[in-house]
């Protein structure tokens, strides 16, 4: 018989083990060791049974073991020790606390996914786990964000295995009674109810669960309630699955929805109000839309006011390069879904208008709701002002108002606690897993190389036992028997050169590129000097055939016989088997076509362990490789023949293996330390440790997008929104005008016969503005270097003084330095100018002389 629900019983716990249920429910045991310890000590056989689960060791502990404990005096001492760690933690001012009133009172973060603990499956790959490690380092910054996601029950799926290598998907259902999530009650402690309104007169019904992040909330709503017709249960039943429309659903109950949830979570538990709206990527885009029918109610906005008003205070983070990767619905859906919702249809829709006029594109509309946006690494910003450059027509890229920040990733937790502590003996500025949530290794060069080395060692075979214990289940599972497995007893050696590759099964990240040449790979593992062994691992889309493809070649390669000790590809990636990835591999590869990686940050995670990156340099590896941080993959990124650019970039990878990362790891001095490899583990931990860390990406974030948001928002919303009003009726009077804006004429004086560097052009420009006043403009002089075409380079831009007016004719000039020697150009033109701008750019209309 199967079980039509589960639910989980858990033993109550005695008076004097209490703090135990506030410390369970507090997710900041994912990160910090000294509350996990505590919890395998409950009982260490069951902490190992449950696979360290706190949630399950508590579940499951025996009512006699809890009475046992709770008249252990060193126990309790320990217990509330842990306890009011926890407390100082939640309370005490960090760095936040010292920004001033600019900062946002409250920050809402949205995104469809977030990886926090295997223990939570709510997440598919990088773009969940960022989101998990962007709360953890808001936690430890003190900054007053709130989550808000979806509590899908079967979460992403669970990865096995056929017996020829073909992969399958298990949805395994999740109850929230059995996860460490809180309903949100109303006072008289009915749960309360959000509703998002539905095609046809239906309605979308749900419960919040709150998961607590150290200081961070994190609202996950749950569509599986009775409240709701059997079709719309199953609104949040997986991540990623369905069709469009069901897509659609889940994308309003998480932006419509989600807008209600934190309302509701702020009034009953007194949080302010988020001031600034965070999107993580285009899925969460809705909110926005709910914030205008929200201002058009309350305050009677227009919907282009409550626009204005809403842009102020919203962040848009895209996340991929990759056209394909972009979330769109039929225009007519979404006509359908917003019919009644309560803002003109006719004005939504050009939110997310593209080159497709049937199609609506969430990251479009992402980019018109959010008045800040950025892109997740360096060349990431470059490569989407590129890609989304049609949205601000007339412009050039670098004008494209998308900025960058790099992403980064939780030190404390993907940092060994072995490393953590290594550095905690070493470092100048006191106990490095606390000092304001950054991970310091400034002390590196202190610690002796065969200590750090020693601790490498230790990662590694810790990783051999794993991928042992791992390759045998793989093997049972996939129909082997017990008597044909004493192979994998001595599967993979701790003493060899250990490369790990992990990461979602999209074609462009190539899991299969070191196949290329199987015989040079075959050759490169099975060396018998100085061999190398391969961990692989990833899911593939479950609607992703060619996914699939690429995983079963891949598991076929490693099921030879001869092979099957140096490499494995190991089912179920997921946080709890990244970690032991991240912790043991000495090289981290990472080949895709570049540049479609956004950021990548697997490899940060290997960097903050002394993992040396192996990598294309696309993502966060063009900014950070150094050099003595690992090796760059020549990219063949001219070549067009797809074949023939695997077949370089792979040639590349193993000609890199064979005469740099593997002569460096096998050369070791009298005591068996390769000191020149040590060398490079130092200048990781040291130089590249701090930039990746989420505390600095959060900072950053803080900096220069939430708190000039907020100042934002705050303009806007000054006055009963009174600068909204006037900001809204100010650009729809500009954009009628724009039409008859014109540059007439320019003229240069001072230029001599021989320009000379310092020296200077006096331009003059008459501009024709019918309709508008010199004060609804910005006109520029723009400079640069100049190509044949005539093209500009390296921009520099001055604004023009006004001088004088002669009806709809004004003459405004500047004078342009010669700054540079060489081939030199000059332009003006003129963009409409409003105080409420981030930059000039912002209206997307220009006119260039
Ligand atoms: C870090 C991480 C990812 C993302 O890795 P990329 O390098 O960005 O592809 C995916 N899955 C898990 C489990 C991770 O820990």
């Amino acid at each position: 018989m199967r079980a039509l629900r589960r639910l989980t019983v858990r033993a109550s716990l005695p008076e004097a083990l209490r703090p135990l249920s506030q410390l369970v429910t507090n997710l900041r045991w994912s990160w910090h060791w000294e509350t996990r310890d505590l919890f395998e000590a409950l009982d260490p056989e069951l902490w190992e049974s449950c696979g360290g689960d706190p949630v399950k060791v508590l579940g499951e502990v025996s009512a006699e073991r809890l009475a046992t404990l709770a008249e252990d005096p060193e126990f309790l001492r320990r217990m509330h020790a842990v306890a009011e760690d926890l407390r100082t933690y939640l309370d005490a001012p960090h760095w936040y606390q010292s920004l001033g009133d600019g900062a946002p009172a409250s920050i809402a973060y949205f995104s469809a996914e977030f990886g926090i603990t295997e223990v939570l499956p709510q997440y598919s790959g990088g773009l969940g786990i960022l989101a998990g490690d962007h709360l953890k380092a808001a936690s430890d910054l003190g900054v007053p964000l709130i989550g808000v996601g979806l509590l899908y029950r079967s979460g992403y799926f669970s990865q096995g295995l056929s017996p020829d290598g073909w992969q399958l998907e298990h949805y395994p259902a999740l109850d929230p009674h059995g996860l460490p999530l809180k309903l949100l009650r109303e006072p008289d402690r009915t749960a309360v109810v959000i509703s998002v309104p539905l095609p046809e007169g239906r309605t979308l019904h749900a419960h919040v669960y709150r998961a607590q992040v150290g200081r961070v909330s994190l609202l996950l709503l749950d569509s599986d309630i009775e409240e709701n017709a059997p079709a719309e249960r199953g609104v949040t039943d997986r991540l990623y699955g369905g069709g469009e429309d069901h897509r659609l659903r889940q994308e309003m109950l998480l932006g419509v929805g989600g807008v209600r949830a934190v309302r509701a979570f702020c009034s009953l538990t007194g949080t302010p109000q988020p001031e600034v709206f965070h999107a993580n990527e285009g899925h969460a885009g809705f909110q926005g839309v709910e914030r205008i029918r929200e201002l058009t109610e309350s305050h009677g906005l227009s919907f282009s006011e409550a626009l204005q008003a809403v842009r102020g205070g919203t962040v848009f983070t895209t996340h991929t390069p990759v056209p394909a990767g972009i979330d769109r619905f039929p225009k007519a859906l979404i006509e359908r879904y917003f019919a009644g919702f309560g803002v003109p249809v006719e004005q939504l829709l050009p939110l997310g208008a593209e080159e497709d006029p049937s199609k609506f594109n969430m990251a479009h509309m992402g980019l018109r709701l959010g008045q800040r946006a950025n892109g997740v690494s360096q060349l990431h910003g470059h490569v989407s002002r590129d890609m989304f450059g049609a949205l601000w027509p007339g412009f050039d890229a670098d004008d494209v108002p998308i900025s960058a920040i790099t992403n980064g990733v939780h030190a404390p937790t993907w940092t060994a606690r072995e490393l953590l502590e290594l550095g905690t003996q070493s470092t100048s500025q006191g106990d490095p897993a606390t000092v304001q949530g950054d991970v310091h290794f400034d002390g590196v060069d202190r610690i002796d190389a065969g200590v750090l080395w020693g601790t490498r060692r230790l990662l590694r075979a810790r990783l051999v036992e794993e991928v042992r214990r791992r390759v045998r289940a793989t093997a049972l599972s996939r129909g082997a028997a017990e008597a044909e497995l004493g192979w994998t007893e001595t599967a993979f050696d701790p003493d060899v050169l250990t490369i790990g590759f992990a990461r979602r099964v999209p074609s462009y990240k190539r899991l299969t590129l070191m196949l290329k040449d199987p015989a040079r790979l075959k050759a490169l593992l099975l060396d018998t000097d100085r061999p190398l062994q391969l961990v692989i691992a990833g899911k593939s889309h479950p609607a992703d055939d060619g996914g699939k493809q690429l995983i079963q070649q891949m598991v076929k390669f490693a099921d030879d016989p001869e092979i099957r000790h140096r490499i494995a590809f190991l089912p179920n990636y997921d946080i709890g088997m990244a970690r032991y990835l991240y912790w043991g591999c000495d090289v981290w590869l990472n080949n895709p076509l570049r540049p479609l990686e956004a950021c990548g940050t697997s490899g940060m995670k290997s960097a903050l362990n002394g993992g040396l990156n192996l990598s294309i340099r696309d993502g966060w590896w063009d900014e950070w490789f150094d050099g003595q941080n690992g090796w760059a993959i020549p990219t063949a990124e001219g070549v067009s023949d797809h074949d023939r650019r695997d077949e370089v970039e792979a040639q590349a990878i193993y000609e890199l293996l064979d005469r740099q990362v593997l002569p460096r790891f096998y050369e070791v001095d009298a005591d068996g330390v390769p000191t020149r490899w040590v060398e490079m583990i130092r200048d990781t931990l040291r130089e590249t440790g701090p930039k990746v860390q989420a505390t600095r990406m959060v900072r950053d974030y803080v900096e220069q997008l939430y708190v000039p948001a907020a100042g934002a928002a705050r303009a806007m919303a000054d006055g009963g929104y009174e600068a909204a009003r006037s900001e809204a009726s100010w650009r729809s009077h500009v954009l009628e005008n724009w039409h008859g804006v014109r540059v007439a004429h320019v003229e240069a004086t001072g230029v001599g016969e021989t320009p000379e560097i310092g020296g200077g052009i006096d331009l003059r420009a008459e501009v024709e503005l019918p309709g508008l006043t010199p004060h609804d403009v910005l006109v520029e002089a723009a400079f640069g270097r100049v190509d044949d075409a005539d093209g500009l380079h390296q921009v520099t831009t001055v604004p023009m003084a006004h001088e004088t007016t002669e009806g709809s004719r004004h003459w405004f000039s500047a004078t342009v330095p010669l700054t540079r020697t060489g081939a030199f150009g000059y332009t003006v033109r003129v963009l409409p100018h409003s105080e409420h701008a981030a930059v000039p750019a912002e209206l997307g209309v220009v006119v260039n002389a």
